[in-house]
């Protein structure tokens, strides 16, 4: 039984976008129906990236597209966010390269880079010609990077970075690495060494990427551990403007925004099917499973949370627009968001009985890619501390 998508709408959502916002959510689910759907099974059986899609994205303007100018697309935040939206209902790891490539590495190099940088990188990786990755997670600290062990030392007219990174998407595709790191200030005790980023090219002698492998989740998504020894960069490569973990926090607050958005769409392909499949699975007096009221209070919870959280995502891409969105308004759709996607996945996955956990339907692979998401970019907890003190003024972490 396929079940062709047609959208989730049940408050007139659309009447509050643009033409122009509907225009980028359209084209892109179109694209997702024709190029991605069709292989995902498959590669998620196979745990394959599908790579042939990198360029045909580019070519839609996917890769850096709130940025302006450098072949970016520049559009706008809620534009921004329907995209990965799209993306997402087509798969978890597809929309994890975009964000990757957009959020943690052009945004970056547009934010903290020099002119030369942005010069030599960004039209390059608007078009998908060059990957990026982000390397800021390390085997000892995911939730707490300020204790990152890898190190940046001046030497002559560049810099030599040691160090280990882990769970790095992308991180064995990518051409160049943001890596940060903290830099060494003799006679500075070593708690108060400043973070700063790094434009590593991942040809240079002592860099190495290693894929992880056996994962459950985000199998179409290549996720690395990066080592570093003894690697000579020139000081041209530093990120100049980069200053403090704030400045890799600010990265992350331009992913989480996406993966806020994207979440729905997961949890929209997720609830469609579940309803399309309940209207025509019959059980007890011939009657379709959609008529027993447990079914329908399933659905009827599944579209009630993917509405509060489309609303969610607009007010704040609609803040995010006027400069005023805060980290704390991101944390909280993406907490609420992923929390709702993945249990919209469980919800439909049961609605499915045994069906629901073939890959013949994308509901399983959708769970298992969720599972990744509630923890990256910031666990489910962590934003819970963030809302947190943002309320109380008292950090709890
Ligand atoms: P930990 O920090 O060890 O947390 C374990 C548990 O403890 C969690 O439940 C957490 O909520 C809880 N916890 C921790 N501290 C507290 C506290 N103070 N109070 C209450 N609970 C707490 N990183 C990158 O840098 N770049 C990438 O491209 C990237 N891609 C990823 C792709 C995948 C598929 C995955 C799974 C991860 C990726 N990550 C990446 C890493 C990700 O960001 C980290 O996994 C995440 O930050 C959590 O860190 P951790 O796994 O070390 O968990």
């Amino acid at each position: 039984m396929a079940f062709k998508f047609s959208g989730v709408d049940f408050i007139a959502f659309d009447s509050l976008l643009s033409e122009n916002e509907l225009l980028v959510r359209n084209s892109t689910r179109a694209f997702i129906e024709d190029k991605l759907i069709p292989i995902i099974e498959q590669c998620n059986r196979d745990g394959r990236f599908p790579r042939e899609l990198v360029r045909p994205m580019g070519d839609q303007g996917y890769f850096g597209a709130t940025l302006d100018s450098y072949g970016c697309a520049g559009i706008n935040n809620v534009e921004y966010g329907l995209l990965t939206q799209e993306l997402e209902r087509g798969d978890s790891g597809i929309r994890s390269f975009v964000s990757v490539q957009s959020a943690l590495v052009m945004y970056p190099i547009y934010t903290f880079g020099s002119e030369e940088q942005k010069n030599l990188w960004l039209p390059k990786m608007a078009t998908g010609e060059k990957l990026g990755c982000f390397g800021l997670t390390e085997p000892d600290f995911g939730s707490n990077p300020g204790g990152m062990r890898t190190r940046a030392r001046k030497d002559g007219d560049g810099y030599v970075l040691n160090g280990e990174k882990m769970w790095i998407t992308s991180g064995s595709i990518a051409d160049v690495a943001v890596i940060w790191a903290k830099v060494e200030e003799p006679g500075v005790a070593a708690e108060n060494w400043r973070v700063r980023g790094f434009l590593v090219e991942t040809d240079r002698p002592g860099f190495t990427a290693h894929d992880v492998h056996g994962k459950w989740s985000l199998r179409a998504s290549v996720t690395s551990g990066l080592s570093m020894q003894e690697v000579r960069i020139p000081a041209a490569n530093l990120l100049p403007k980069s200053d403090g973990l704030k400045s890799p926090l600010m990265c992350l607050s331009q992913a989480r925004y996406g993966i806020g958005w994207g979440a729905i769409g997961a949890a929209m392909a997720c609830y469609d099917i579940a309803l399309q499949y309940a209207k025509e699975r019959k059980q007890f007096r011939d009657q379709p499973i959609a008529s027993h009221q447990l079914v329908q209070e399933k659905l009827a919870w599944m579209i009630t949370e993917i509405t509060k959280a489309q609303l969610l995502s607009l007010q704040v891409g609609r803040l995010k627009d006027q400069g005023k969105a805060g980290f704390q308004h991101i944390s909280m759709a993406k907490k609420n968001n992923v929390w709702m996607a993945l249990e919209c996945a469980r919800m439909a996955r049961d609605i499915l009985g045994a069906a629901g956990i073939s890959d013949e339907y994308p509901i399983m692979r959708h769970m298992m890619n969720l599972e990744s998401v509630k923890t990256y970019e910031g666990t489910h907890d962590i934003h819970t501390l963030i809302i947190g003190q943002s309320v109380t003024g008292i950090a709890a972490f």
